[in-house]
Protein backbone atom coordinates (compact mmCIF):
# COMPACT_ATOMS: atom_id res chain seq x y z
CA UNK A 1 0.00 0.00 0.00
CA UNK A 2 1.12 3.56 -0.81
CA UNK A 3 2.41 5.40 2.41
CA UNK A 4 3.39 9.35 2.35
CA UNK A 5 6.33 11.22 2.20
CA UNK A 6 8.58 11.00 5.06
CA UNK A 7 9.15 14.18 7.12
CA UNK A 8 12.37 16.39 6.77
CA UNK A 9 15.34 15.07 9.53
CA UNK A 10 18.27 17.24 9.97
CA UNK A 11 21.44 14.83 10.85
CA UNK A 12 22.63 16.98 14.40
CA UNK A 13 26.16 16.73 15.61
CA UNK A 14 26.95 13.36 17.59
CA UNK A 15 24.89 10.89 18.48
CA UNK A 16 21.77 10.16 21.19
CA UNK A 17 21.68 7.00 22.96
CA UNK A 18 18.94 3.97 22.19
CA UNK A 19 15.84 4.39 24.53
CA UNK A 20 15.03 3.01 27.35
CA UNK A 21 11.65 2.01 27.23
CA UNK A 22 8.56 0.62 29.40
CA UNK A 23 7.68 -3.15 28.25
CA UNK A 24 4.27 -3.91 29.03
CA UNK A 25 5.45 -7.40 29.03
CA UNK A 26 7.81 -7.46 31.45
CA UNK A 27 6.47 -4.85 33.32
CA UNK A 28 9.87 -2.87 33.67
CA UNK A 29 11.98 -0.54 31.78
CA UNK A 30 14.30 -1.95 29.74
CA UNK A 31 16.72 -1.65 26.89
CA UNK A 32 15.15 -3.40 23.87
CA UNK A 33 17.34 -6.02 21.99
CA UNK A 34 17.80 -4.43 18.25
CA UNK A 35 19.57 -7.19 16.77
CA UNK A 36 22.11 -6.61 13.90
CA UNK A 37 21.84 -2.79 14.50
CA UNK A 38 17.84 -2.89 13.55
CA UNK A 39 15.64 -1.84 15.39
CA UNK A 40 12.22 -3.09 13.65
CA UNK A 41 8.95 -1.82 14.69
CA UNK A 42 5.86 -2.86 14.28
CA UNK A 43 2.35 -0.54 15.41
CA UNK A 44 -0.74 -1.68 14.49
CA UNK A 45 -2.52 -0.09 11.95
CA UNK A 46 -6.27 1.67 11.58
CA UNK A 47 -9.21 0.17 10.78
CA UNK A 48 -10.92 2.45 7.77
CA UNK A 49 -13.73 3.41 8.87
CA UNK A 50 -13.71 7.08 11.20
CA UNK A 51 -10.29 8.46 10.62
CA UNK A 52 -7.61 9.89 12.69
CA UNK A 53 -8.89 11.54 16.21
CA UNK A 54 -6.53 12.80 18.71
CA UNK A 55 -5.90 9.52 20.27
CA UNK A 56 -4.85 7.52 17.36
CA UNK A 57 -2.33 10.96 17.06
CA UNK A 58 -1.09 10.26 20.55
CA UNK A 59 -0.15 6.62 19.33
CA UNK A 60 1.32 7.10 16.28
CA UNK A 61 3.06 9.93 17.34
CA UNK A 62 4.20 7.74 20.52
CA UNK A 63 5.94 5.37 17.88
CA UNK A 64 7.36 8.54 15.47
CA UNK A 65 9.56 9.86 18.94
CA UNK A 66 10.59 6.14 19.42
CA UNK A 67 11.89 6.43 15.73
CA UNK A 68 13.31 9.39 16.09
CA UNK A 69 15.31 8.46 18.64
CA UNK A 70 16.60 5.39 17.48
CA UNK A 71 17.34 6.95 13.93
CA UNK A 72 19.24 9.75 16.53
CA UNK A 73 21.28 7.26 17.80
CA UNK A 74 22.36 5.98 14.61
CA UNK A 75 20.40 2.68 14.64
CA UNK A 76 18.68 1.87 11.08
CA UNK A 77 15.18 1.59 12.04
CA UNK A 78 12.47 -0.62 10.16
CA UNK A 79 8.60 0.07 10.73
CA UNK A 80 6.01 -1.80 9.52
CA UNK A 81 1.79 -1.12 10.13
CA UNK A 82 -0.98 -2.77 8.99
CA UNK A 83 -4.56 -1.74 8.07
CA UNK A 84 -7.30 -3.65 9.28
CA UNK A 85 -9.28 -2.89 5.90
CA UNK A 86 -12.12 -6.16 6.41
CA UNK A 87 -13.38 -6.03 9.75
CA UNK A 88 -17.08 -5.92 11.52
CA UNK A 89 -16.84 -2.16 12.56
CA UNK A 90 -15.48 -1.41 8.90
CA UNK A 91 -18.44 -3.59 7.52
CA UNK A 92 -21.29 -2.33 10.00
CA UNK A 93 -20.57 1.01 9.14
CA UNK A 94 -20.62 0.34 5.32
CA UNK A 95 -23.93 -1.10 6.25
CA UNK A 96 -25.30 1.70 7.88
CA UNK A 97 -24.07 4.56 5.56
CA UNK A 98 -25.12 2.37 2.71
CA UNK A 99 -21.44 2.53 1.36
CA UNK A 100 -19.53 -0.63 -0.42
CA UNK A 101 -17.21 -1.20 2.67
CA UNK A 102 -14.24 -1.21 -0.29
CA UNK A 103 -14.88 2.60 -1.14
CA UNK A 104 -15.40 3.37 2.81
CA UNK A 105 -11.90 1.84 3.45
CA UNK A 106 -10.31 3.44 0.26
CA UNK A 107 -11.50 7.10 1.25
CA UNK A 108 -10.38 6.71 4.70
CA UNK A 109 -7.12 5.01 4.36
CA UNK A 110 -6.37 7.77 1.92
CA UNK A 111 -7.74 10.62 4.89
CA UNK A 112 -5.68 9.11 7.25
CA UNK A 113 -2.68 9.24 4.87
CA UNK A 114 -3.00 12.81 4.76
CA UNK A 115 -3.30 13.24 8.23
CA UNK A 116 -0.14 11.28 8.63
CA UNK A 117 1.40 13.40 5.95
CA UNK A 118 0.52 16.59 7.16
CA UNK A 119 1.54 15.87 10.90
CA UNK A 120 4.80 14.84 10.01
CA UNK A 121 4.98 11.43 11.16
CA UNK A 122 7.80 8.99 9.54
CA UNK A 123 5.96 6.37 7.08
CA UNK A 124 6.55 2.73 7.45
CA UNK A 125 8.74 1.28 4.82
CA UNK A 126 6.14 -1.63 5.24
CA UNK A 127 2.21 -0.64 4.83
CA UNK A 128 0.18 -3.57 4.23
CA UNK A 129 -3.52 -4.05 4.07
CA UNK A 130 -5.18 -7.38 5.21
CA UNK A 131 -6.74 -7.76 1.77
CA UNK A 132 -3.25 -7.88 0.29
CA UNK A 133 -2.61 -10.60 2.42
CA UNK A 134 -5.09 -13.36 2.61
CA UNK A 135 -3.05 -16.00 1.04
CA UNK A 136 -0.39 -15.75 3.30
CA UNK A 137 -3.20 -15.42 6.63
CA UNK A 138 -5.32 -18.33 5.20
CA UNK A 139 -1.64 -20.21 4.85
CA UNK A 140 -1.00 -19.56 8.31
CA UNK A 141 -4.55 -20.31 9.95
CA UNK A 142 -3.63 -23.68 7.73
CA UNK A 143 -0.52 -24.23 9.69
CA UNK A 144 -1.61 -23.41 12.70
CA UNK A 145 -4.54 -26.36 12.16
CA UNK A 146 -2.29 -28.73 11.24
CA UNK A 147 0.04 -28.39 14.09
CA UNK A 148 -2.80 -28.49 16.60
CA UNK A 149 -3.43 -24.94 17.59
CA UNK A 150 -6.42 -24.54 15.59
CA UNK A 151 -9.72 -26.33 16.30
CA UNK A 152 -13.32 -26.31 13.66
CA UNK A 153 -16.18 -24.86 15.44
CA UNK A 154 -19.74 -25.64 13.49
CA UNK A 155 -22.25 -22.49 12.42
CA UNK A 156 -25.47 -22.16 12.39
CA UNK A 157 -25.86 -19.52 9.72
CA UNK A 158 -23.12 -20.28 7.35
CA UNK A 159 -21.88 -22.96 5.16
CA UNK A 160 -18.48 -23.97 6.37
CA UNK A 161 -17.17 -23.93 9.67
CA UNK A 162 -15.25 -21.03 11.65
CA UNK A 163 -11.61 -21.63 13.06
CA UNK A 164 -10.64 -21.00 16.73
CA UNK A 165 -7.09 -20.91 18.29
CA UNK A 166 -6.70 -23.31 21.03
CA UNK A 167 -5.17 -21.19 23.67
CA UNK A 168 -4.38 -24.15 26.16
CA UNK A 169 -2.90 -26.31 23.29
CA UNK A 170 -0.84 -23.40 22.81
CA UNK A 171 0.03 -22.91 26.21
CA UNK A 172 0.75 -26.72 26.49
CA UNK A 173 3.14 -26.97 23.48
CA UNK A 174 4.49 -24.00 22.15
CA UNK A 175 6.99 -21.35 24.26
CA UNK A 176 4.14 -18.65 24.52
CA UNK A 177 2.19 -19.15 28.00
CA UNK A 178 -1.15 -16.76 28.83
CA UNK A 179 0.02 -13.93 30.16
CA UNK A 180 3.60 -13.72 28.48
CA UNK A 181 2.49 -10.25 27.11
CA UNK A 182 -0.94 -9.01 29.00
CA UNK A 183 -0.25 -8.43 32.88
CA UNK A 184 -4.06 -9.29 33.43
CA UNK A 185 -5.31 -11.84 35.18
CA UNK A 186 -7.72 -14.24 33.70
CA UNK A 187 -11.31 -12.67 34.97
CA UNK A 188 -9.81 -9.67 33.50
CA UNK A 189 -9.04 -10.89 30.30
CA UNK A 190 -12.37 -12.96 29.64
CA UNK A 191 -13.91 -9.36 30.47
CA UNK A 192 -11.85 -7.30 27.78
CA UNK A 193 -12.13 -9.83 25.62
CA UNK A 194 -16.22 -9.46 25.08
CA UNK A 195 -15.34 -5.51 25.17
CA UNK A 196 -12.65 -5.90 22.37
CA UNK A 197 -14.28 -8.15 19.24
CA UNK A 198 -14.04 -11.22 21.28
CA UNK A 199 -16.75 -13.82 21.54
CA UNK A 200 -16.46 -15.81 24.95
CA UNK A 201 -20.14 -16.39 24.98
CA UNK A 202 -19.47 -18.49 22.06
CA UNK A 203 -20.75 -22.50 22.06
CA UNK A 204 -18.33 -24.80 21.00
CA UNK A 205 -15.51 -23.00 22.04
CA UNK A 206 -13.10 -24.98 24.46
CA UNK A 207 -11.91 -21.96 25.96
CA UNK A 208 -13.83 -18.73 25.82
CA UNK A 209 -11.05 -16.71 25.66
CA UNK A 210 -9.94 -18.59 22.07
CA UNK A 211 -10.07 -16.23 19.90
CA UNK A 212 -11.01 -16.43 15.99
CA UNK A 213 -8.41 -17.38 13.36
CA UNK A 214 -10.80 -17.71 10.31
CA UNK A 215 -14.89 -16.75 9.81
CA UNK A 216 -16.58 -18.63 7.54
CA UNK A 217 -18.64 -16.54 4.74
CA UNK A 218 -21.45 -14.98 5.63
CA UNK A 219 -24.64 -13.92 3.64
CA UNK A 220 -23.49 -10.34 2.26
CA UNK A 221 -20.10 -10.32 4.07
CA UNK A 222 -16.61 -10.29 1.87
CA UNK A 223 -14.37 -13.34 1.76
CA UNK A 224 -12.28 -15.14 -0.25
CA UNK A 225 -11.97 -18.98 -1.16
CA UNK A 226 -8.93 -20.75 0.79
CA UNK A 227 -7.07 -23.60 1.64
CA UNK A 228 -9.13 -23.75 5.12
CA UNK A 229 -12.68 -22.85 3.26
CA UNK A 230 -14.60 -19.68 2.11
CA UNK A 231 -13.79 -16.84 4.73
CA UNK A 232 -12.24 -13.71 5.95
CA UNK A 233 -9.59 -14.22 8.56
CA UNK A 234 -9.50 -12.96 12.59
CA UNK A 235 -8.02 -9.95 13.50
CA UNK A 236 -5.02 -11.41 15.75
CA UNK A 237 -3.72 -13.46 12.94
CA UNK A 238 -3.76 -10.65 10.58
CA UNK A 239 -1.31 -8.85 12.44
CA UNK A 240 1.01 -12.24 13.65
CA UNK A 241 1.42 -12.52 9.82
CA UNK A 242 1.80 -9.40 8.58
CA UNK A 243 4.88 -8.43 11.05
CA UNK A 244 6.33 -11.71 10.71
CA UNK A 245 6.57 -11.44 7.40
CA UNK A 246 7.13 -7.86 7.05
CA UNK A 247 10.23 -7.85 10.16
CA UNK A 248 11.31 -11.53 10.35
CA UNK A 249 11.11 -13.29 13.98
CA UNK A 250 11.57 -11.62 17.70
CA UNK A 251 11.56 -7.87 15.95
CA UNK A 252 12.42 -5.63 18.50
CA UNK A 253 9.32 -3.41 19.37
CA UNK A 254 5.47 -4.03 18.68
CA UNK A 255 3.74 -1.31 19.79
CA UNK A 256 0.46 0.26 19.74
CA UNK A 257 -2.83 1.94 22.43
CA UNK A 258 -3.07 0.21 25.84
CA UNK A 259 -6.48 -1.21 24.49
CA UNK A 260 -4.88 -4.37 22.39
CA UNK A 261 -2.37 -5.50 25.12
CA UNK A 262 -5.32 -7.84 25.57
CA UNK A 263 -6.86 -9.80 23.86
CA UNK A 264 -4.87 -8.14 20.47
CA UNK A 265 -1.32 -8.00 21.74
CA UNK A 266 -1.44 -11.81 24.11
CA UNK A 267 -2.68 -13.14 20.74
CA UNK A 268 -1.12 -11.96 17.86
CA UNK A 269 1.97 -12.98 19.83
CA UNK A 270 0.69 -16.25 20.71
CA UNK A 271 -0.49 -17.33 17.16
CA UNK A 272 3.18 -16.14 15.87
CA UNK A 273 5.16 -17.88 18.70
CA UNK A 274 2.95 -21.17 17.54
CA UNK A 275 3.58 -20.76 13.87
CA UNK A 276 7.71 -20.06 14.23
CA UNK A 277 8.37 -21.18 17.40
CA UNK A 278 10.18 -17.88 17.66
CA UNK A 279 8.99 -14.89 20.10
CA UNK A 280 6.98 -12.27 18.21
CA UNK A 281 8.87 -9.29 19.79
CA UNK A 282 11.40 -8.48 22.69
CA UNK A 283 9.07 -5.56 23.76
CA UNK A 284 5.49 -4.66 23.61
CA UNK A 285 5.13 -1.19 24.17
CA UNK A 286 1.78 0.67 25.17
CA UNK A 287 0.66 4.21 24.55
CA UNK A 288 -1.77 5.61 26.77
CA UNK A 289 -5.60 6.02 25.95
CA UNK A 290 -7.22 9.75 25.43
CA UNK A 291 -10.17 11.03 27.28
CA UNK A 292 -12.45 13.71 26.10
CA UNK A 293 -15.31 15.31 27.63
CA UNK A 294 -14.62 13.17 30.88
CA UNK A 295 -14.46 9.78 28.90
CA UNK A 296 -12.50 7.68 26.96
CA UNK A 297 -12.18 8.74 23.27
CA UNK A 298 -13.92 5.79 21.86
CA UNK A 299 -15.98 5.41 18.19
CA UNK A 300 -18.83 3.96 19.95
CA UNK A 301 -19.32 6.88 22.47
CA UNK A 302 -18.52 9.78 19.53
CA UNK A 303 -16.47 11.68 22.10
CA UNK A 304 -13.72 12.27 19.03
CA UNK A 305 -11.72 15.18 17.81
CA UNK A 306 -10.42 14.74 14.65
CA UNK A 307 -7.39 15.23 13.53
CA UNK A 308 -8.24 16.62 9.89
CA UNK A 309 -10.94 18.99 11.58
CA UNK A 310 -7.96 20.43 13.47
CA UNK A 311 -6.00 21.20 10.49
CA UNK A 312 -8.64 21.99 7.93
CA UNK A 313 -9.36 25.12 10.71
CA UNK A 314 -6.05 26.01 10.34
CA UNK A 315 -4.08 24.60 13.10
CA UNK A 316 -0.31 24.56 12.88
CA UNK A 317 0.59 20.38 13.00
CA UNK A 318 3.87 21.81 14.85
CA UNK A 319 1.11 23.12 17.71
CA UNK A 320 -0.94 19.70 17.60
CA UNK A 321 2.37 17.94 18.16
CA UNK A 322 2.97 20.33 21.01
CA UNK A 323 -0.36 19.63 22.59
CA UNK A 324 0.34 16.14 22.45
CA UNK A 325 3.60 15.73 23.19
CA UNK A 326 3.51 17.72 26.27
CA UNK A 327 1.81 14.43 28.29
CA UNK A 328 3.89 11.17 28.77
CA UNK A 329 3.19 8.55 26.33
CA UNK A 330 2.57 6.04 29.16
CA UNK A 331 0.01 8.94 31.07
CA UNK A 332 -3.47 8.88 30.63
CA UNK A 333 -4.68 12.10 29.85
CA UNK A 334 -8.15 14.35 28.57
CA UNK A 335 -7.99 16.45 25.52
CA UNK A 336 -9.36 19.73 26.44
CA UNK A 337 -10.19 21.65 23.79
CA UNK A 338 -8.11 24.83 24.70
CA UNK A 339 -4.85 22.17 24.56
CA UNK A 340 -4.70 23.87 20.92
CA UNK A 341 -4.59 27.04 22.61
CA UNK A 342 -1.77 26.37 24.50
CA UNK A 343 0.16 23.97 21.81
CA UNK A 344 0.19 27.06 19.64
CA UNK A 345 1.69 29.56 22.22
CA UNK A 346 4.26 27.53 22.92
CA UNK A 347 5.15 27.20 19.97
CA UNK A 348 4.85 31.09 18.92
CA UNK A 349 6.86 31.64 22.15
CA UNK A 350 9.42 29.13 20.85
CA UNK A 351 9.50 30.90 17.68
CA UNK A 352 10.28 33.91 19.22
CA UNK A 353 12.79 32.46 21.34
CA UNK A 354 14.93 31.39 18.64
CA UNK A 355 15.37 35.01 17.53
CA UNK A 356 16.05 36.02 21.06
CA UNK A 357 19.03 38.36 21.29
CA UNK A 358 20.30 37.58 24.39
CA UNK A 359 23.72 38.48 26.48
CA UNK A 360 23.71 34.95 28.15
CA UNK A 361 22.38 32.66 25.96
CA UNK A 362 21.97 29.27 26.70
CA UNK A 363 24.36 26.86 25.00
CA UNK A 364 22.24 25.07 22.81
CA UNK A 365 24.87 22.01 23.00
CA UNK A 366 23.98 21.57 25.99
CA UNK A 367 20.31 21.58 25.41
CA UNK A 368 20.67 18.87 22.63
CA UNK A 369 22.56 16.88 25.18
CA UNK A 370 19.30 17.48 27.70
CA UNK A 371 16.85 16.62 25.12
CA UNK A 372 18.74 13.22 24.18
CA UNK A 373 18.74 12.30 27.52
CA UNK A 374 15.51 13.10 28.29
CA UNK A 375 14.62 11.20 25.04
CA UNK A 376 16.51 7.99 26.28
CA UNK A 377 14.55 8.02 29.21
CA UNK A 378 11.43 6.00 28.21
CA UNK A 379 10.89 9.23 25.78
CA UNK A 380 10.24 11.66 28.40
CA UNK A 381 8.72 14.42 26.08
CA UNK A 382 7.42 16.32 28.87
CA UNK A 383 10.86 17.16 30.20
CA UNK A 384 11.82 17.82 26.48
CA UNK A 385 9.42 20.54 26.26
CA UNK A 386 10.74 21.95 29.60
CA UNK A 387 13.95 22.31 28.81
CA UNK A 388 13.19 23.63 25.26
CA UNK A 389 11.00 26.32 27.85
CA UNK A 390 13.62 27.18 29.83
CA UNK A 391 16.30 27.86 27.16
CA UNK A 392 13.72 29.54 24.52
CA UNK A 393 12.74 32.32 27.24
CA UNK A 394 16.52 33.17 28.13
CA UNK A 395 17.60 32.58 23.98
CA UNK A 396 20.16 30.33 23.21
CA UNK A 397 23.83 30.57 21.26
CA UNK A 398 23.31 28.88 18.11
CA UNK A 399 19.79 29.16 17.06
CA UNK A 400 20.01 26.97 13.77
CA UNK A 401 21.33 23.94 15.63
CA UNK A 402 18.00 24.22 18.32
CA UNK A 403 16.22 24.51 15.38
CA UNK A 404 17.66 21.04 13.52
CA UNK A 405 17.24 19.54 16.92
CA UNK A 406 13.55 20.64 17.62
CA UNK A 407 12.39 19.54 14.40
CA UNK A 408 14.96 16.06 14.43
CA UNK A 409 13.83 15.11 17.66
CA UNK A 410 10.38 16.28 18.11
CA UNK A 411 9.08 16.94 14.45
CA UNK A 412 8.30 20.43 15.44
CA UNK A 413 9.36 22.74 13.00
CA UNK A 414 10.24 26.09 14.34
ZN1 LIG B 1 -2.38 -5.50 15.23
Amino acid sequence: MRTWTPPELPELPGRGTAPRLYNTAKSRLEHPAIPDDTARLYVCGITPYDATHIGHAFTYLTFDIMQRAWIDAGIETVYAQNITDVDDPLLERADATGVDWRDLADEQIGLFRSDMFRMGMIPPAHYVAVTESIDEIAGAVRGLVERGFGYRVPTEDAEGDDIYFDVDAASRESQWRLGDVAPYDRATMRELSAERGGDPERPGKRDPLDPLLWRAAREGEPSWESPVGRGRPGWHVECSVIATRALGGAFTVQGGGTDLIFPHHEFTAALATALSGTPLAHAYCHAALVAYQGHKMSKSRGNLVFVSKLLDSGADPAAIRLALLTHHYRSEWEWFDGDLATGTRRLAAWREGLERVSDDPASSAAVLAQLRAALANDLDTPVMLATLDAALDRGVDDPELLRDAVLSLLGVKL
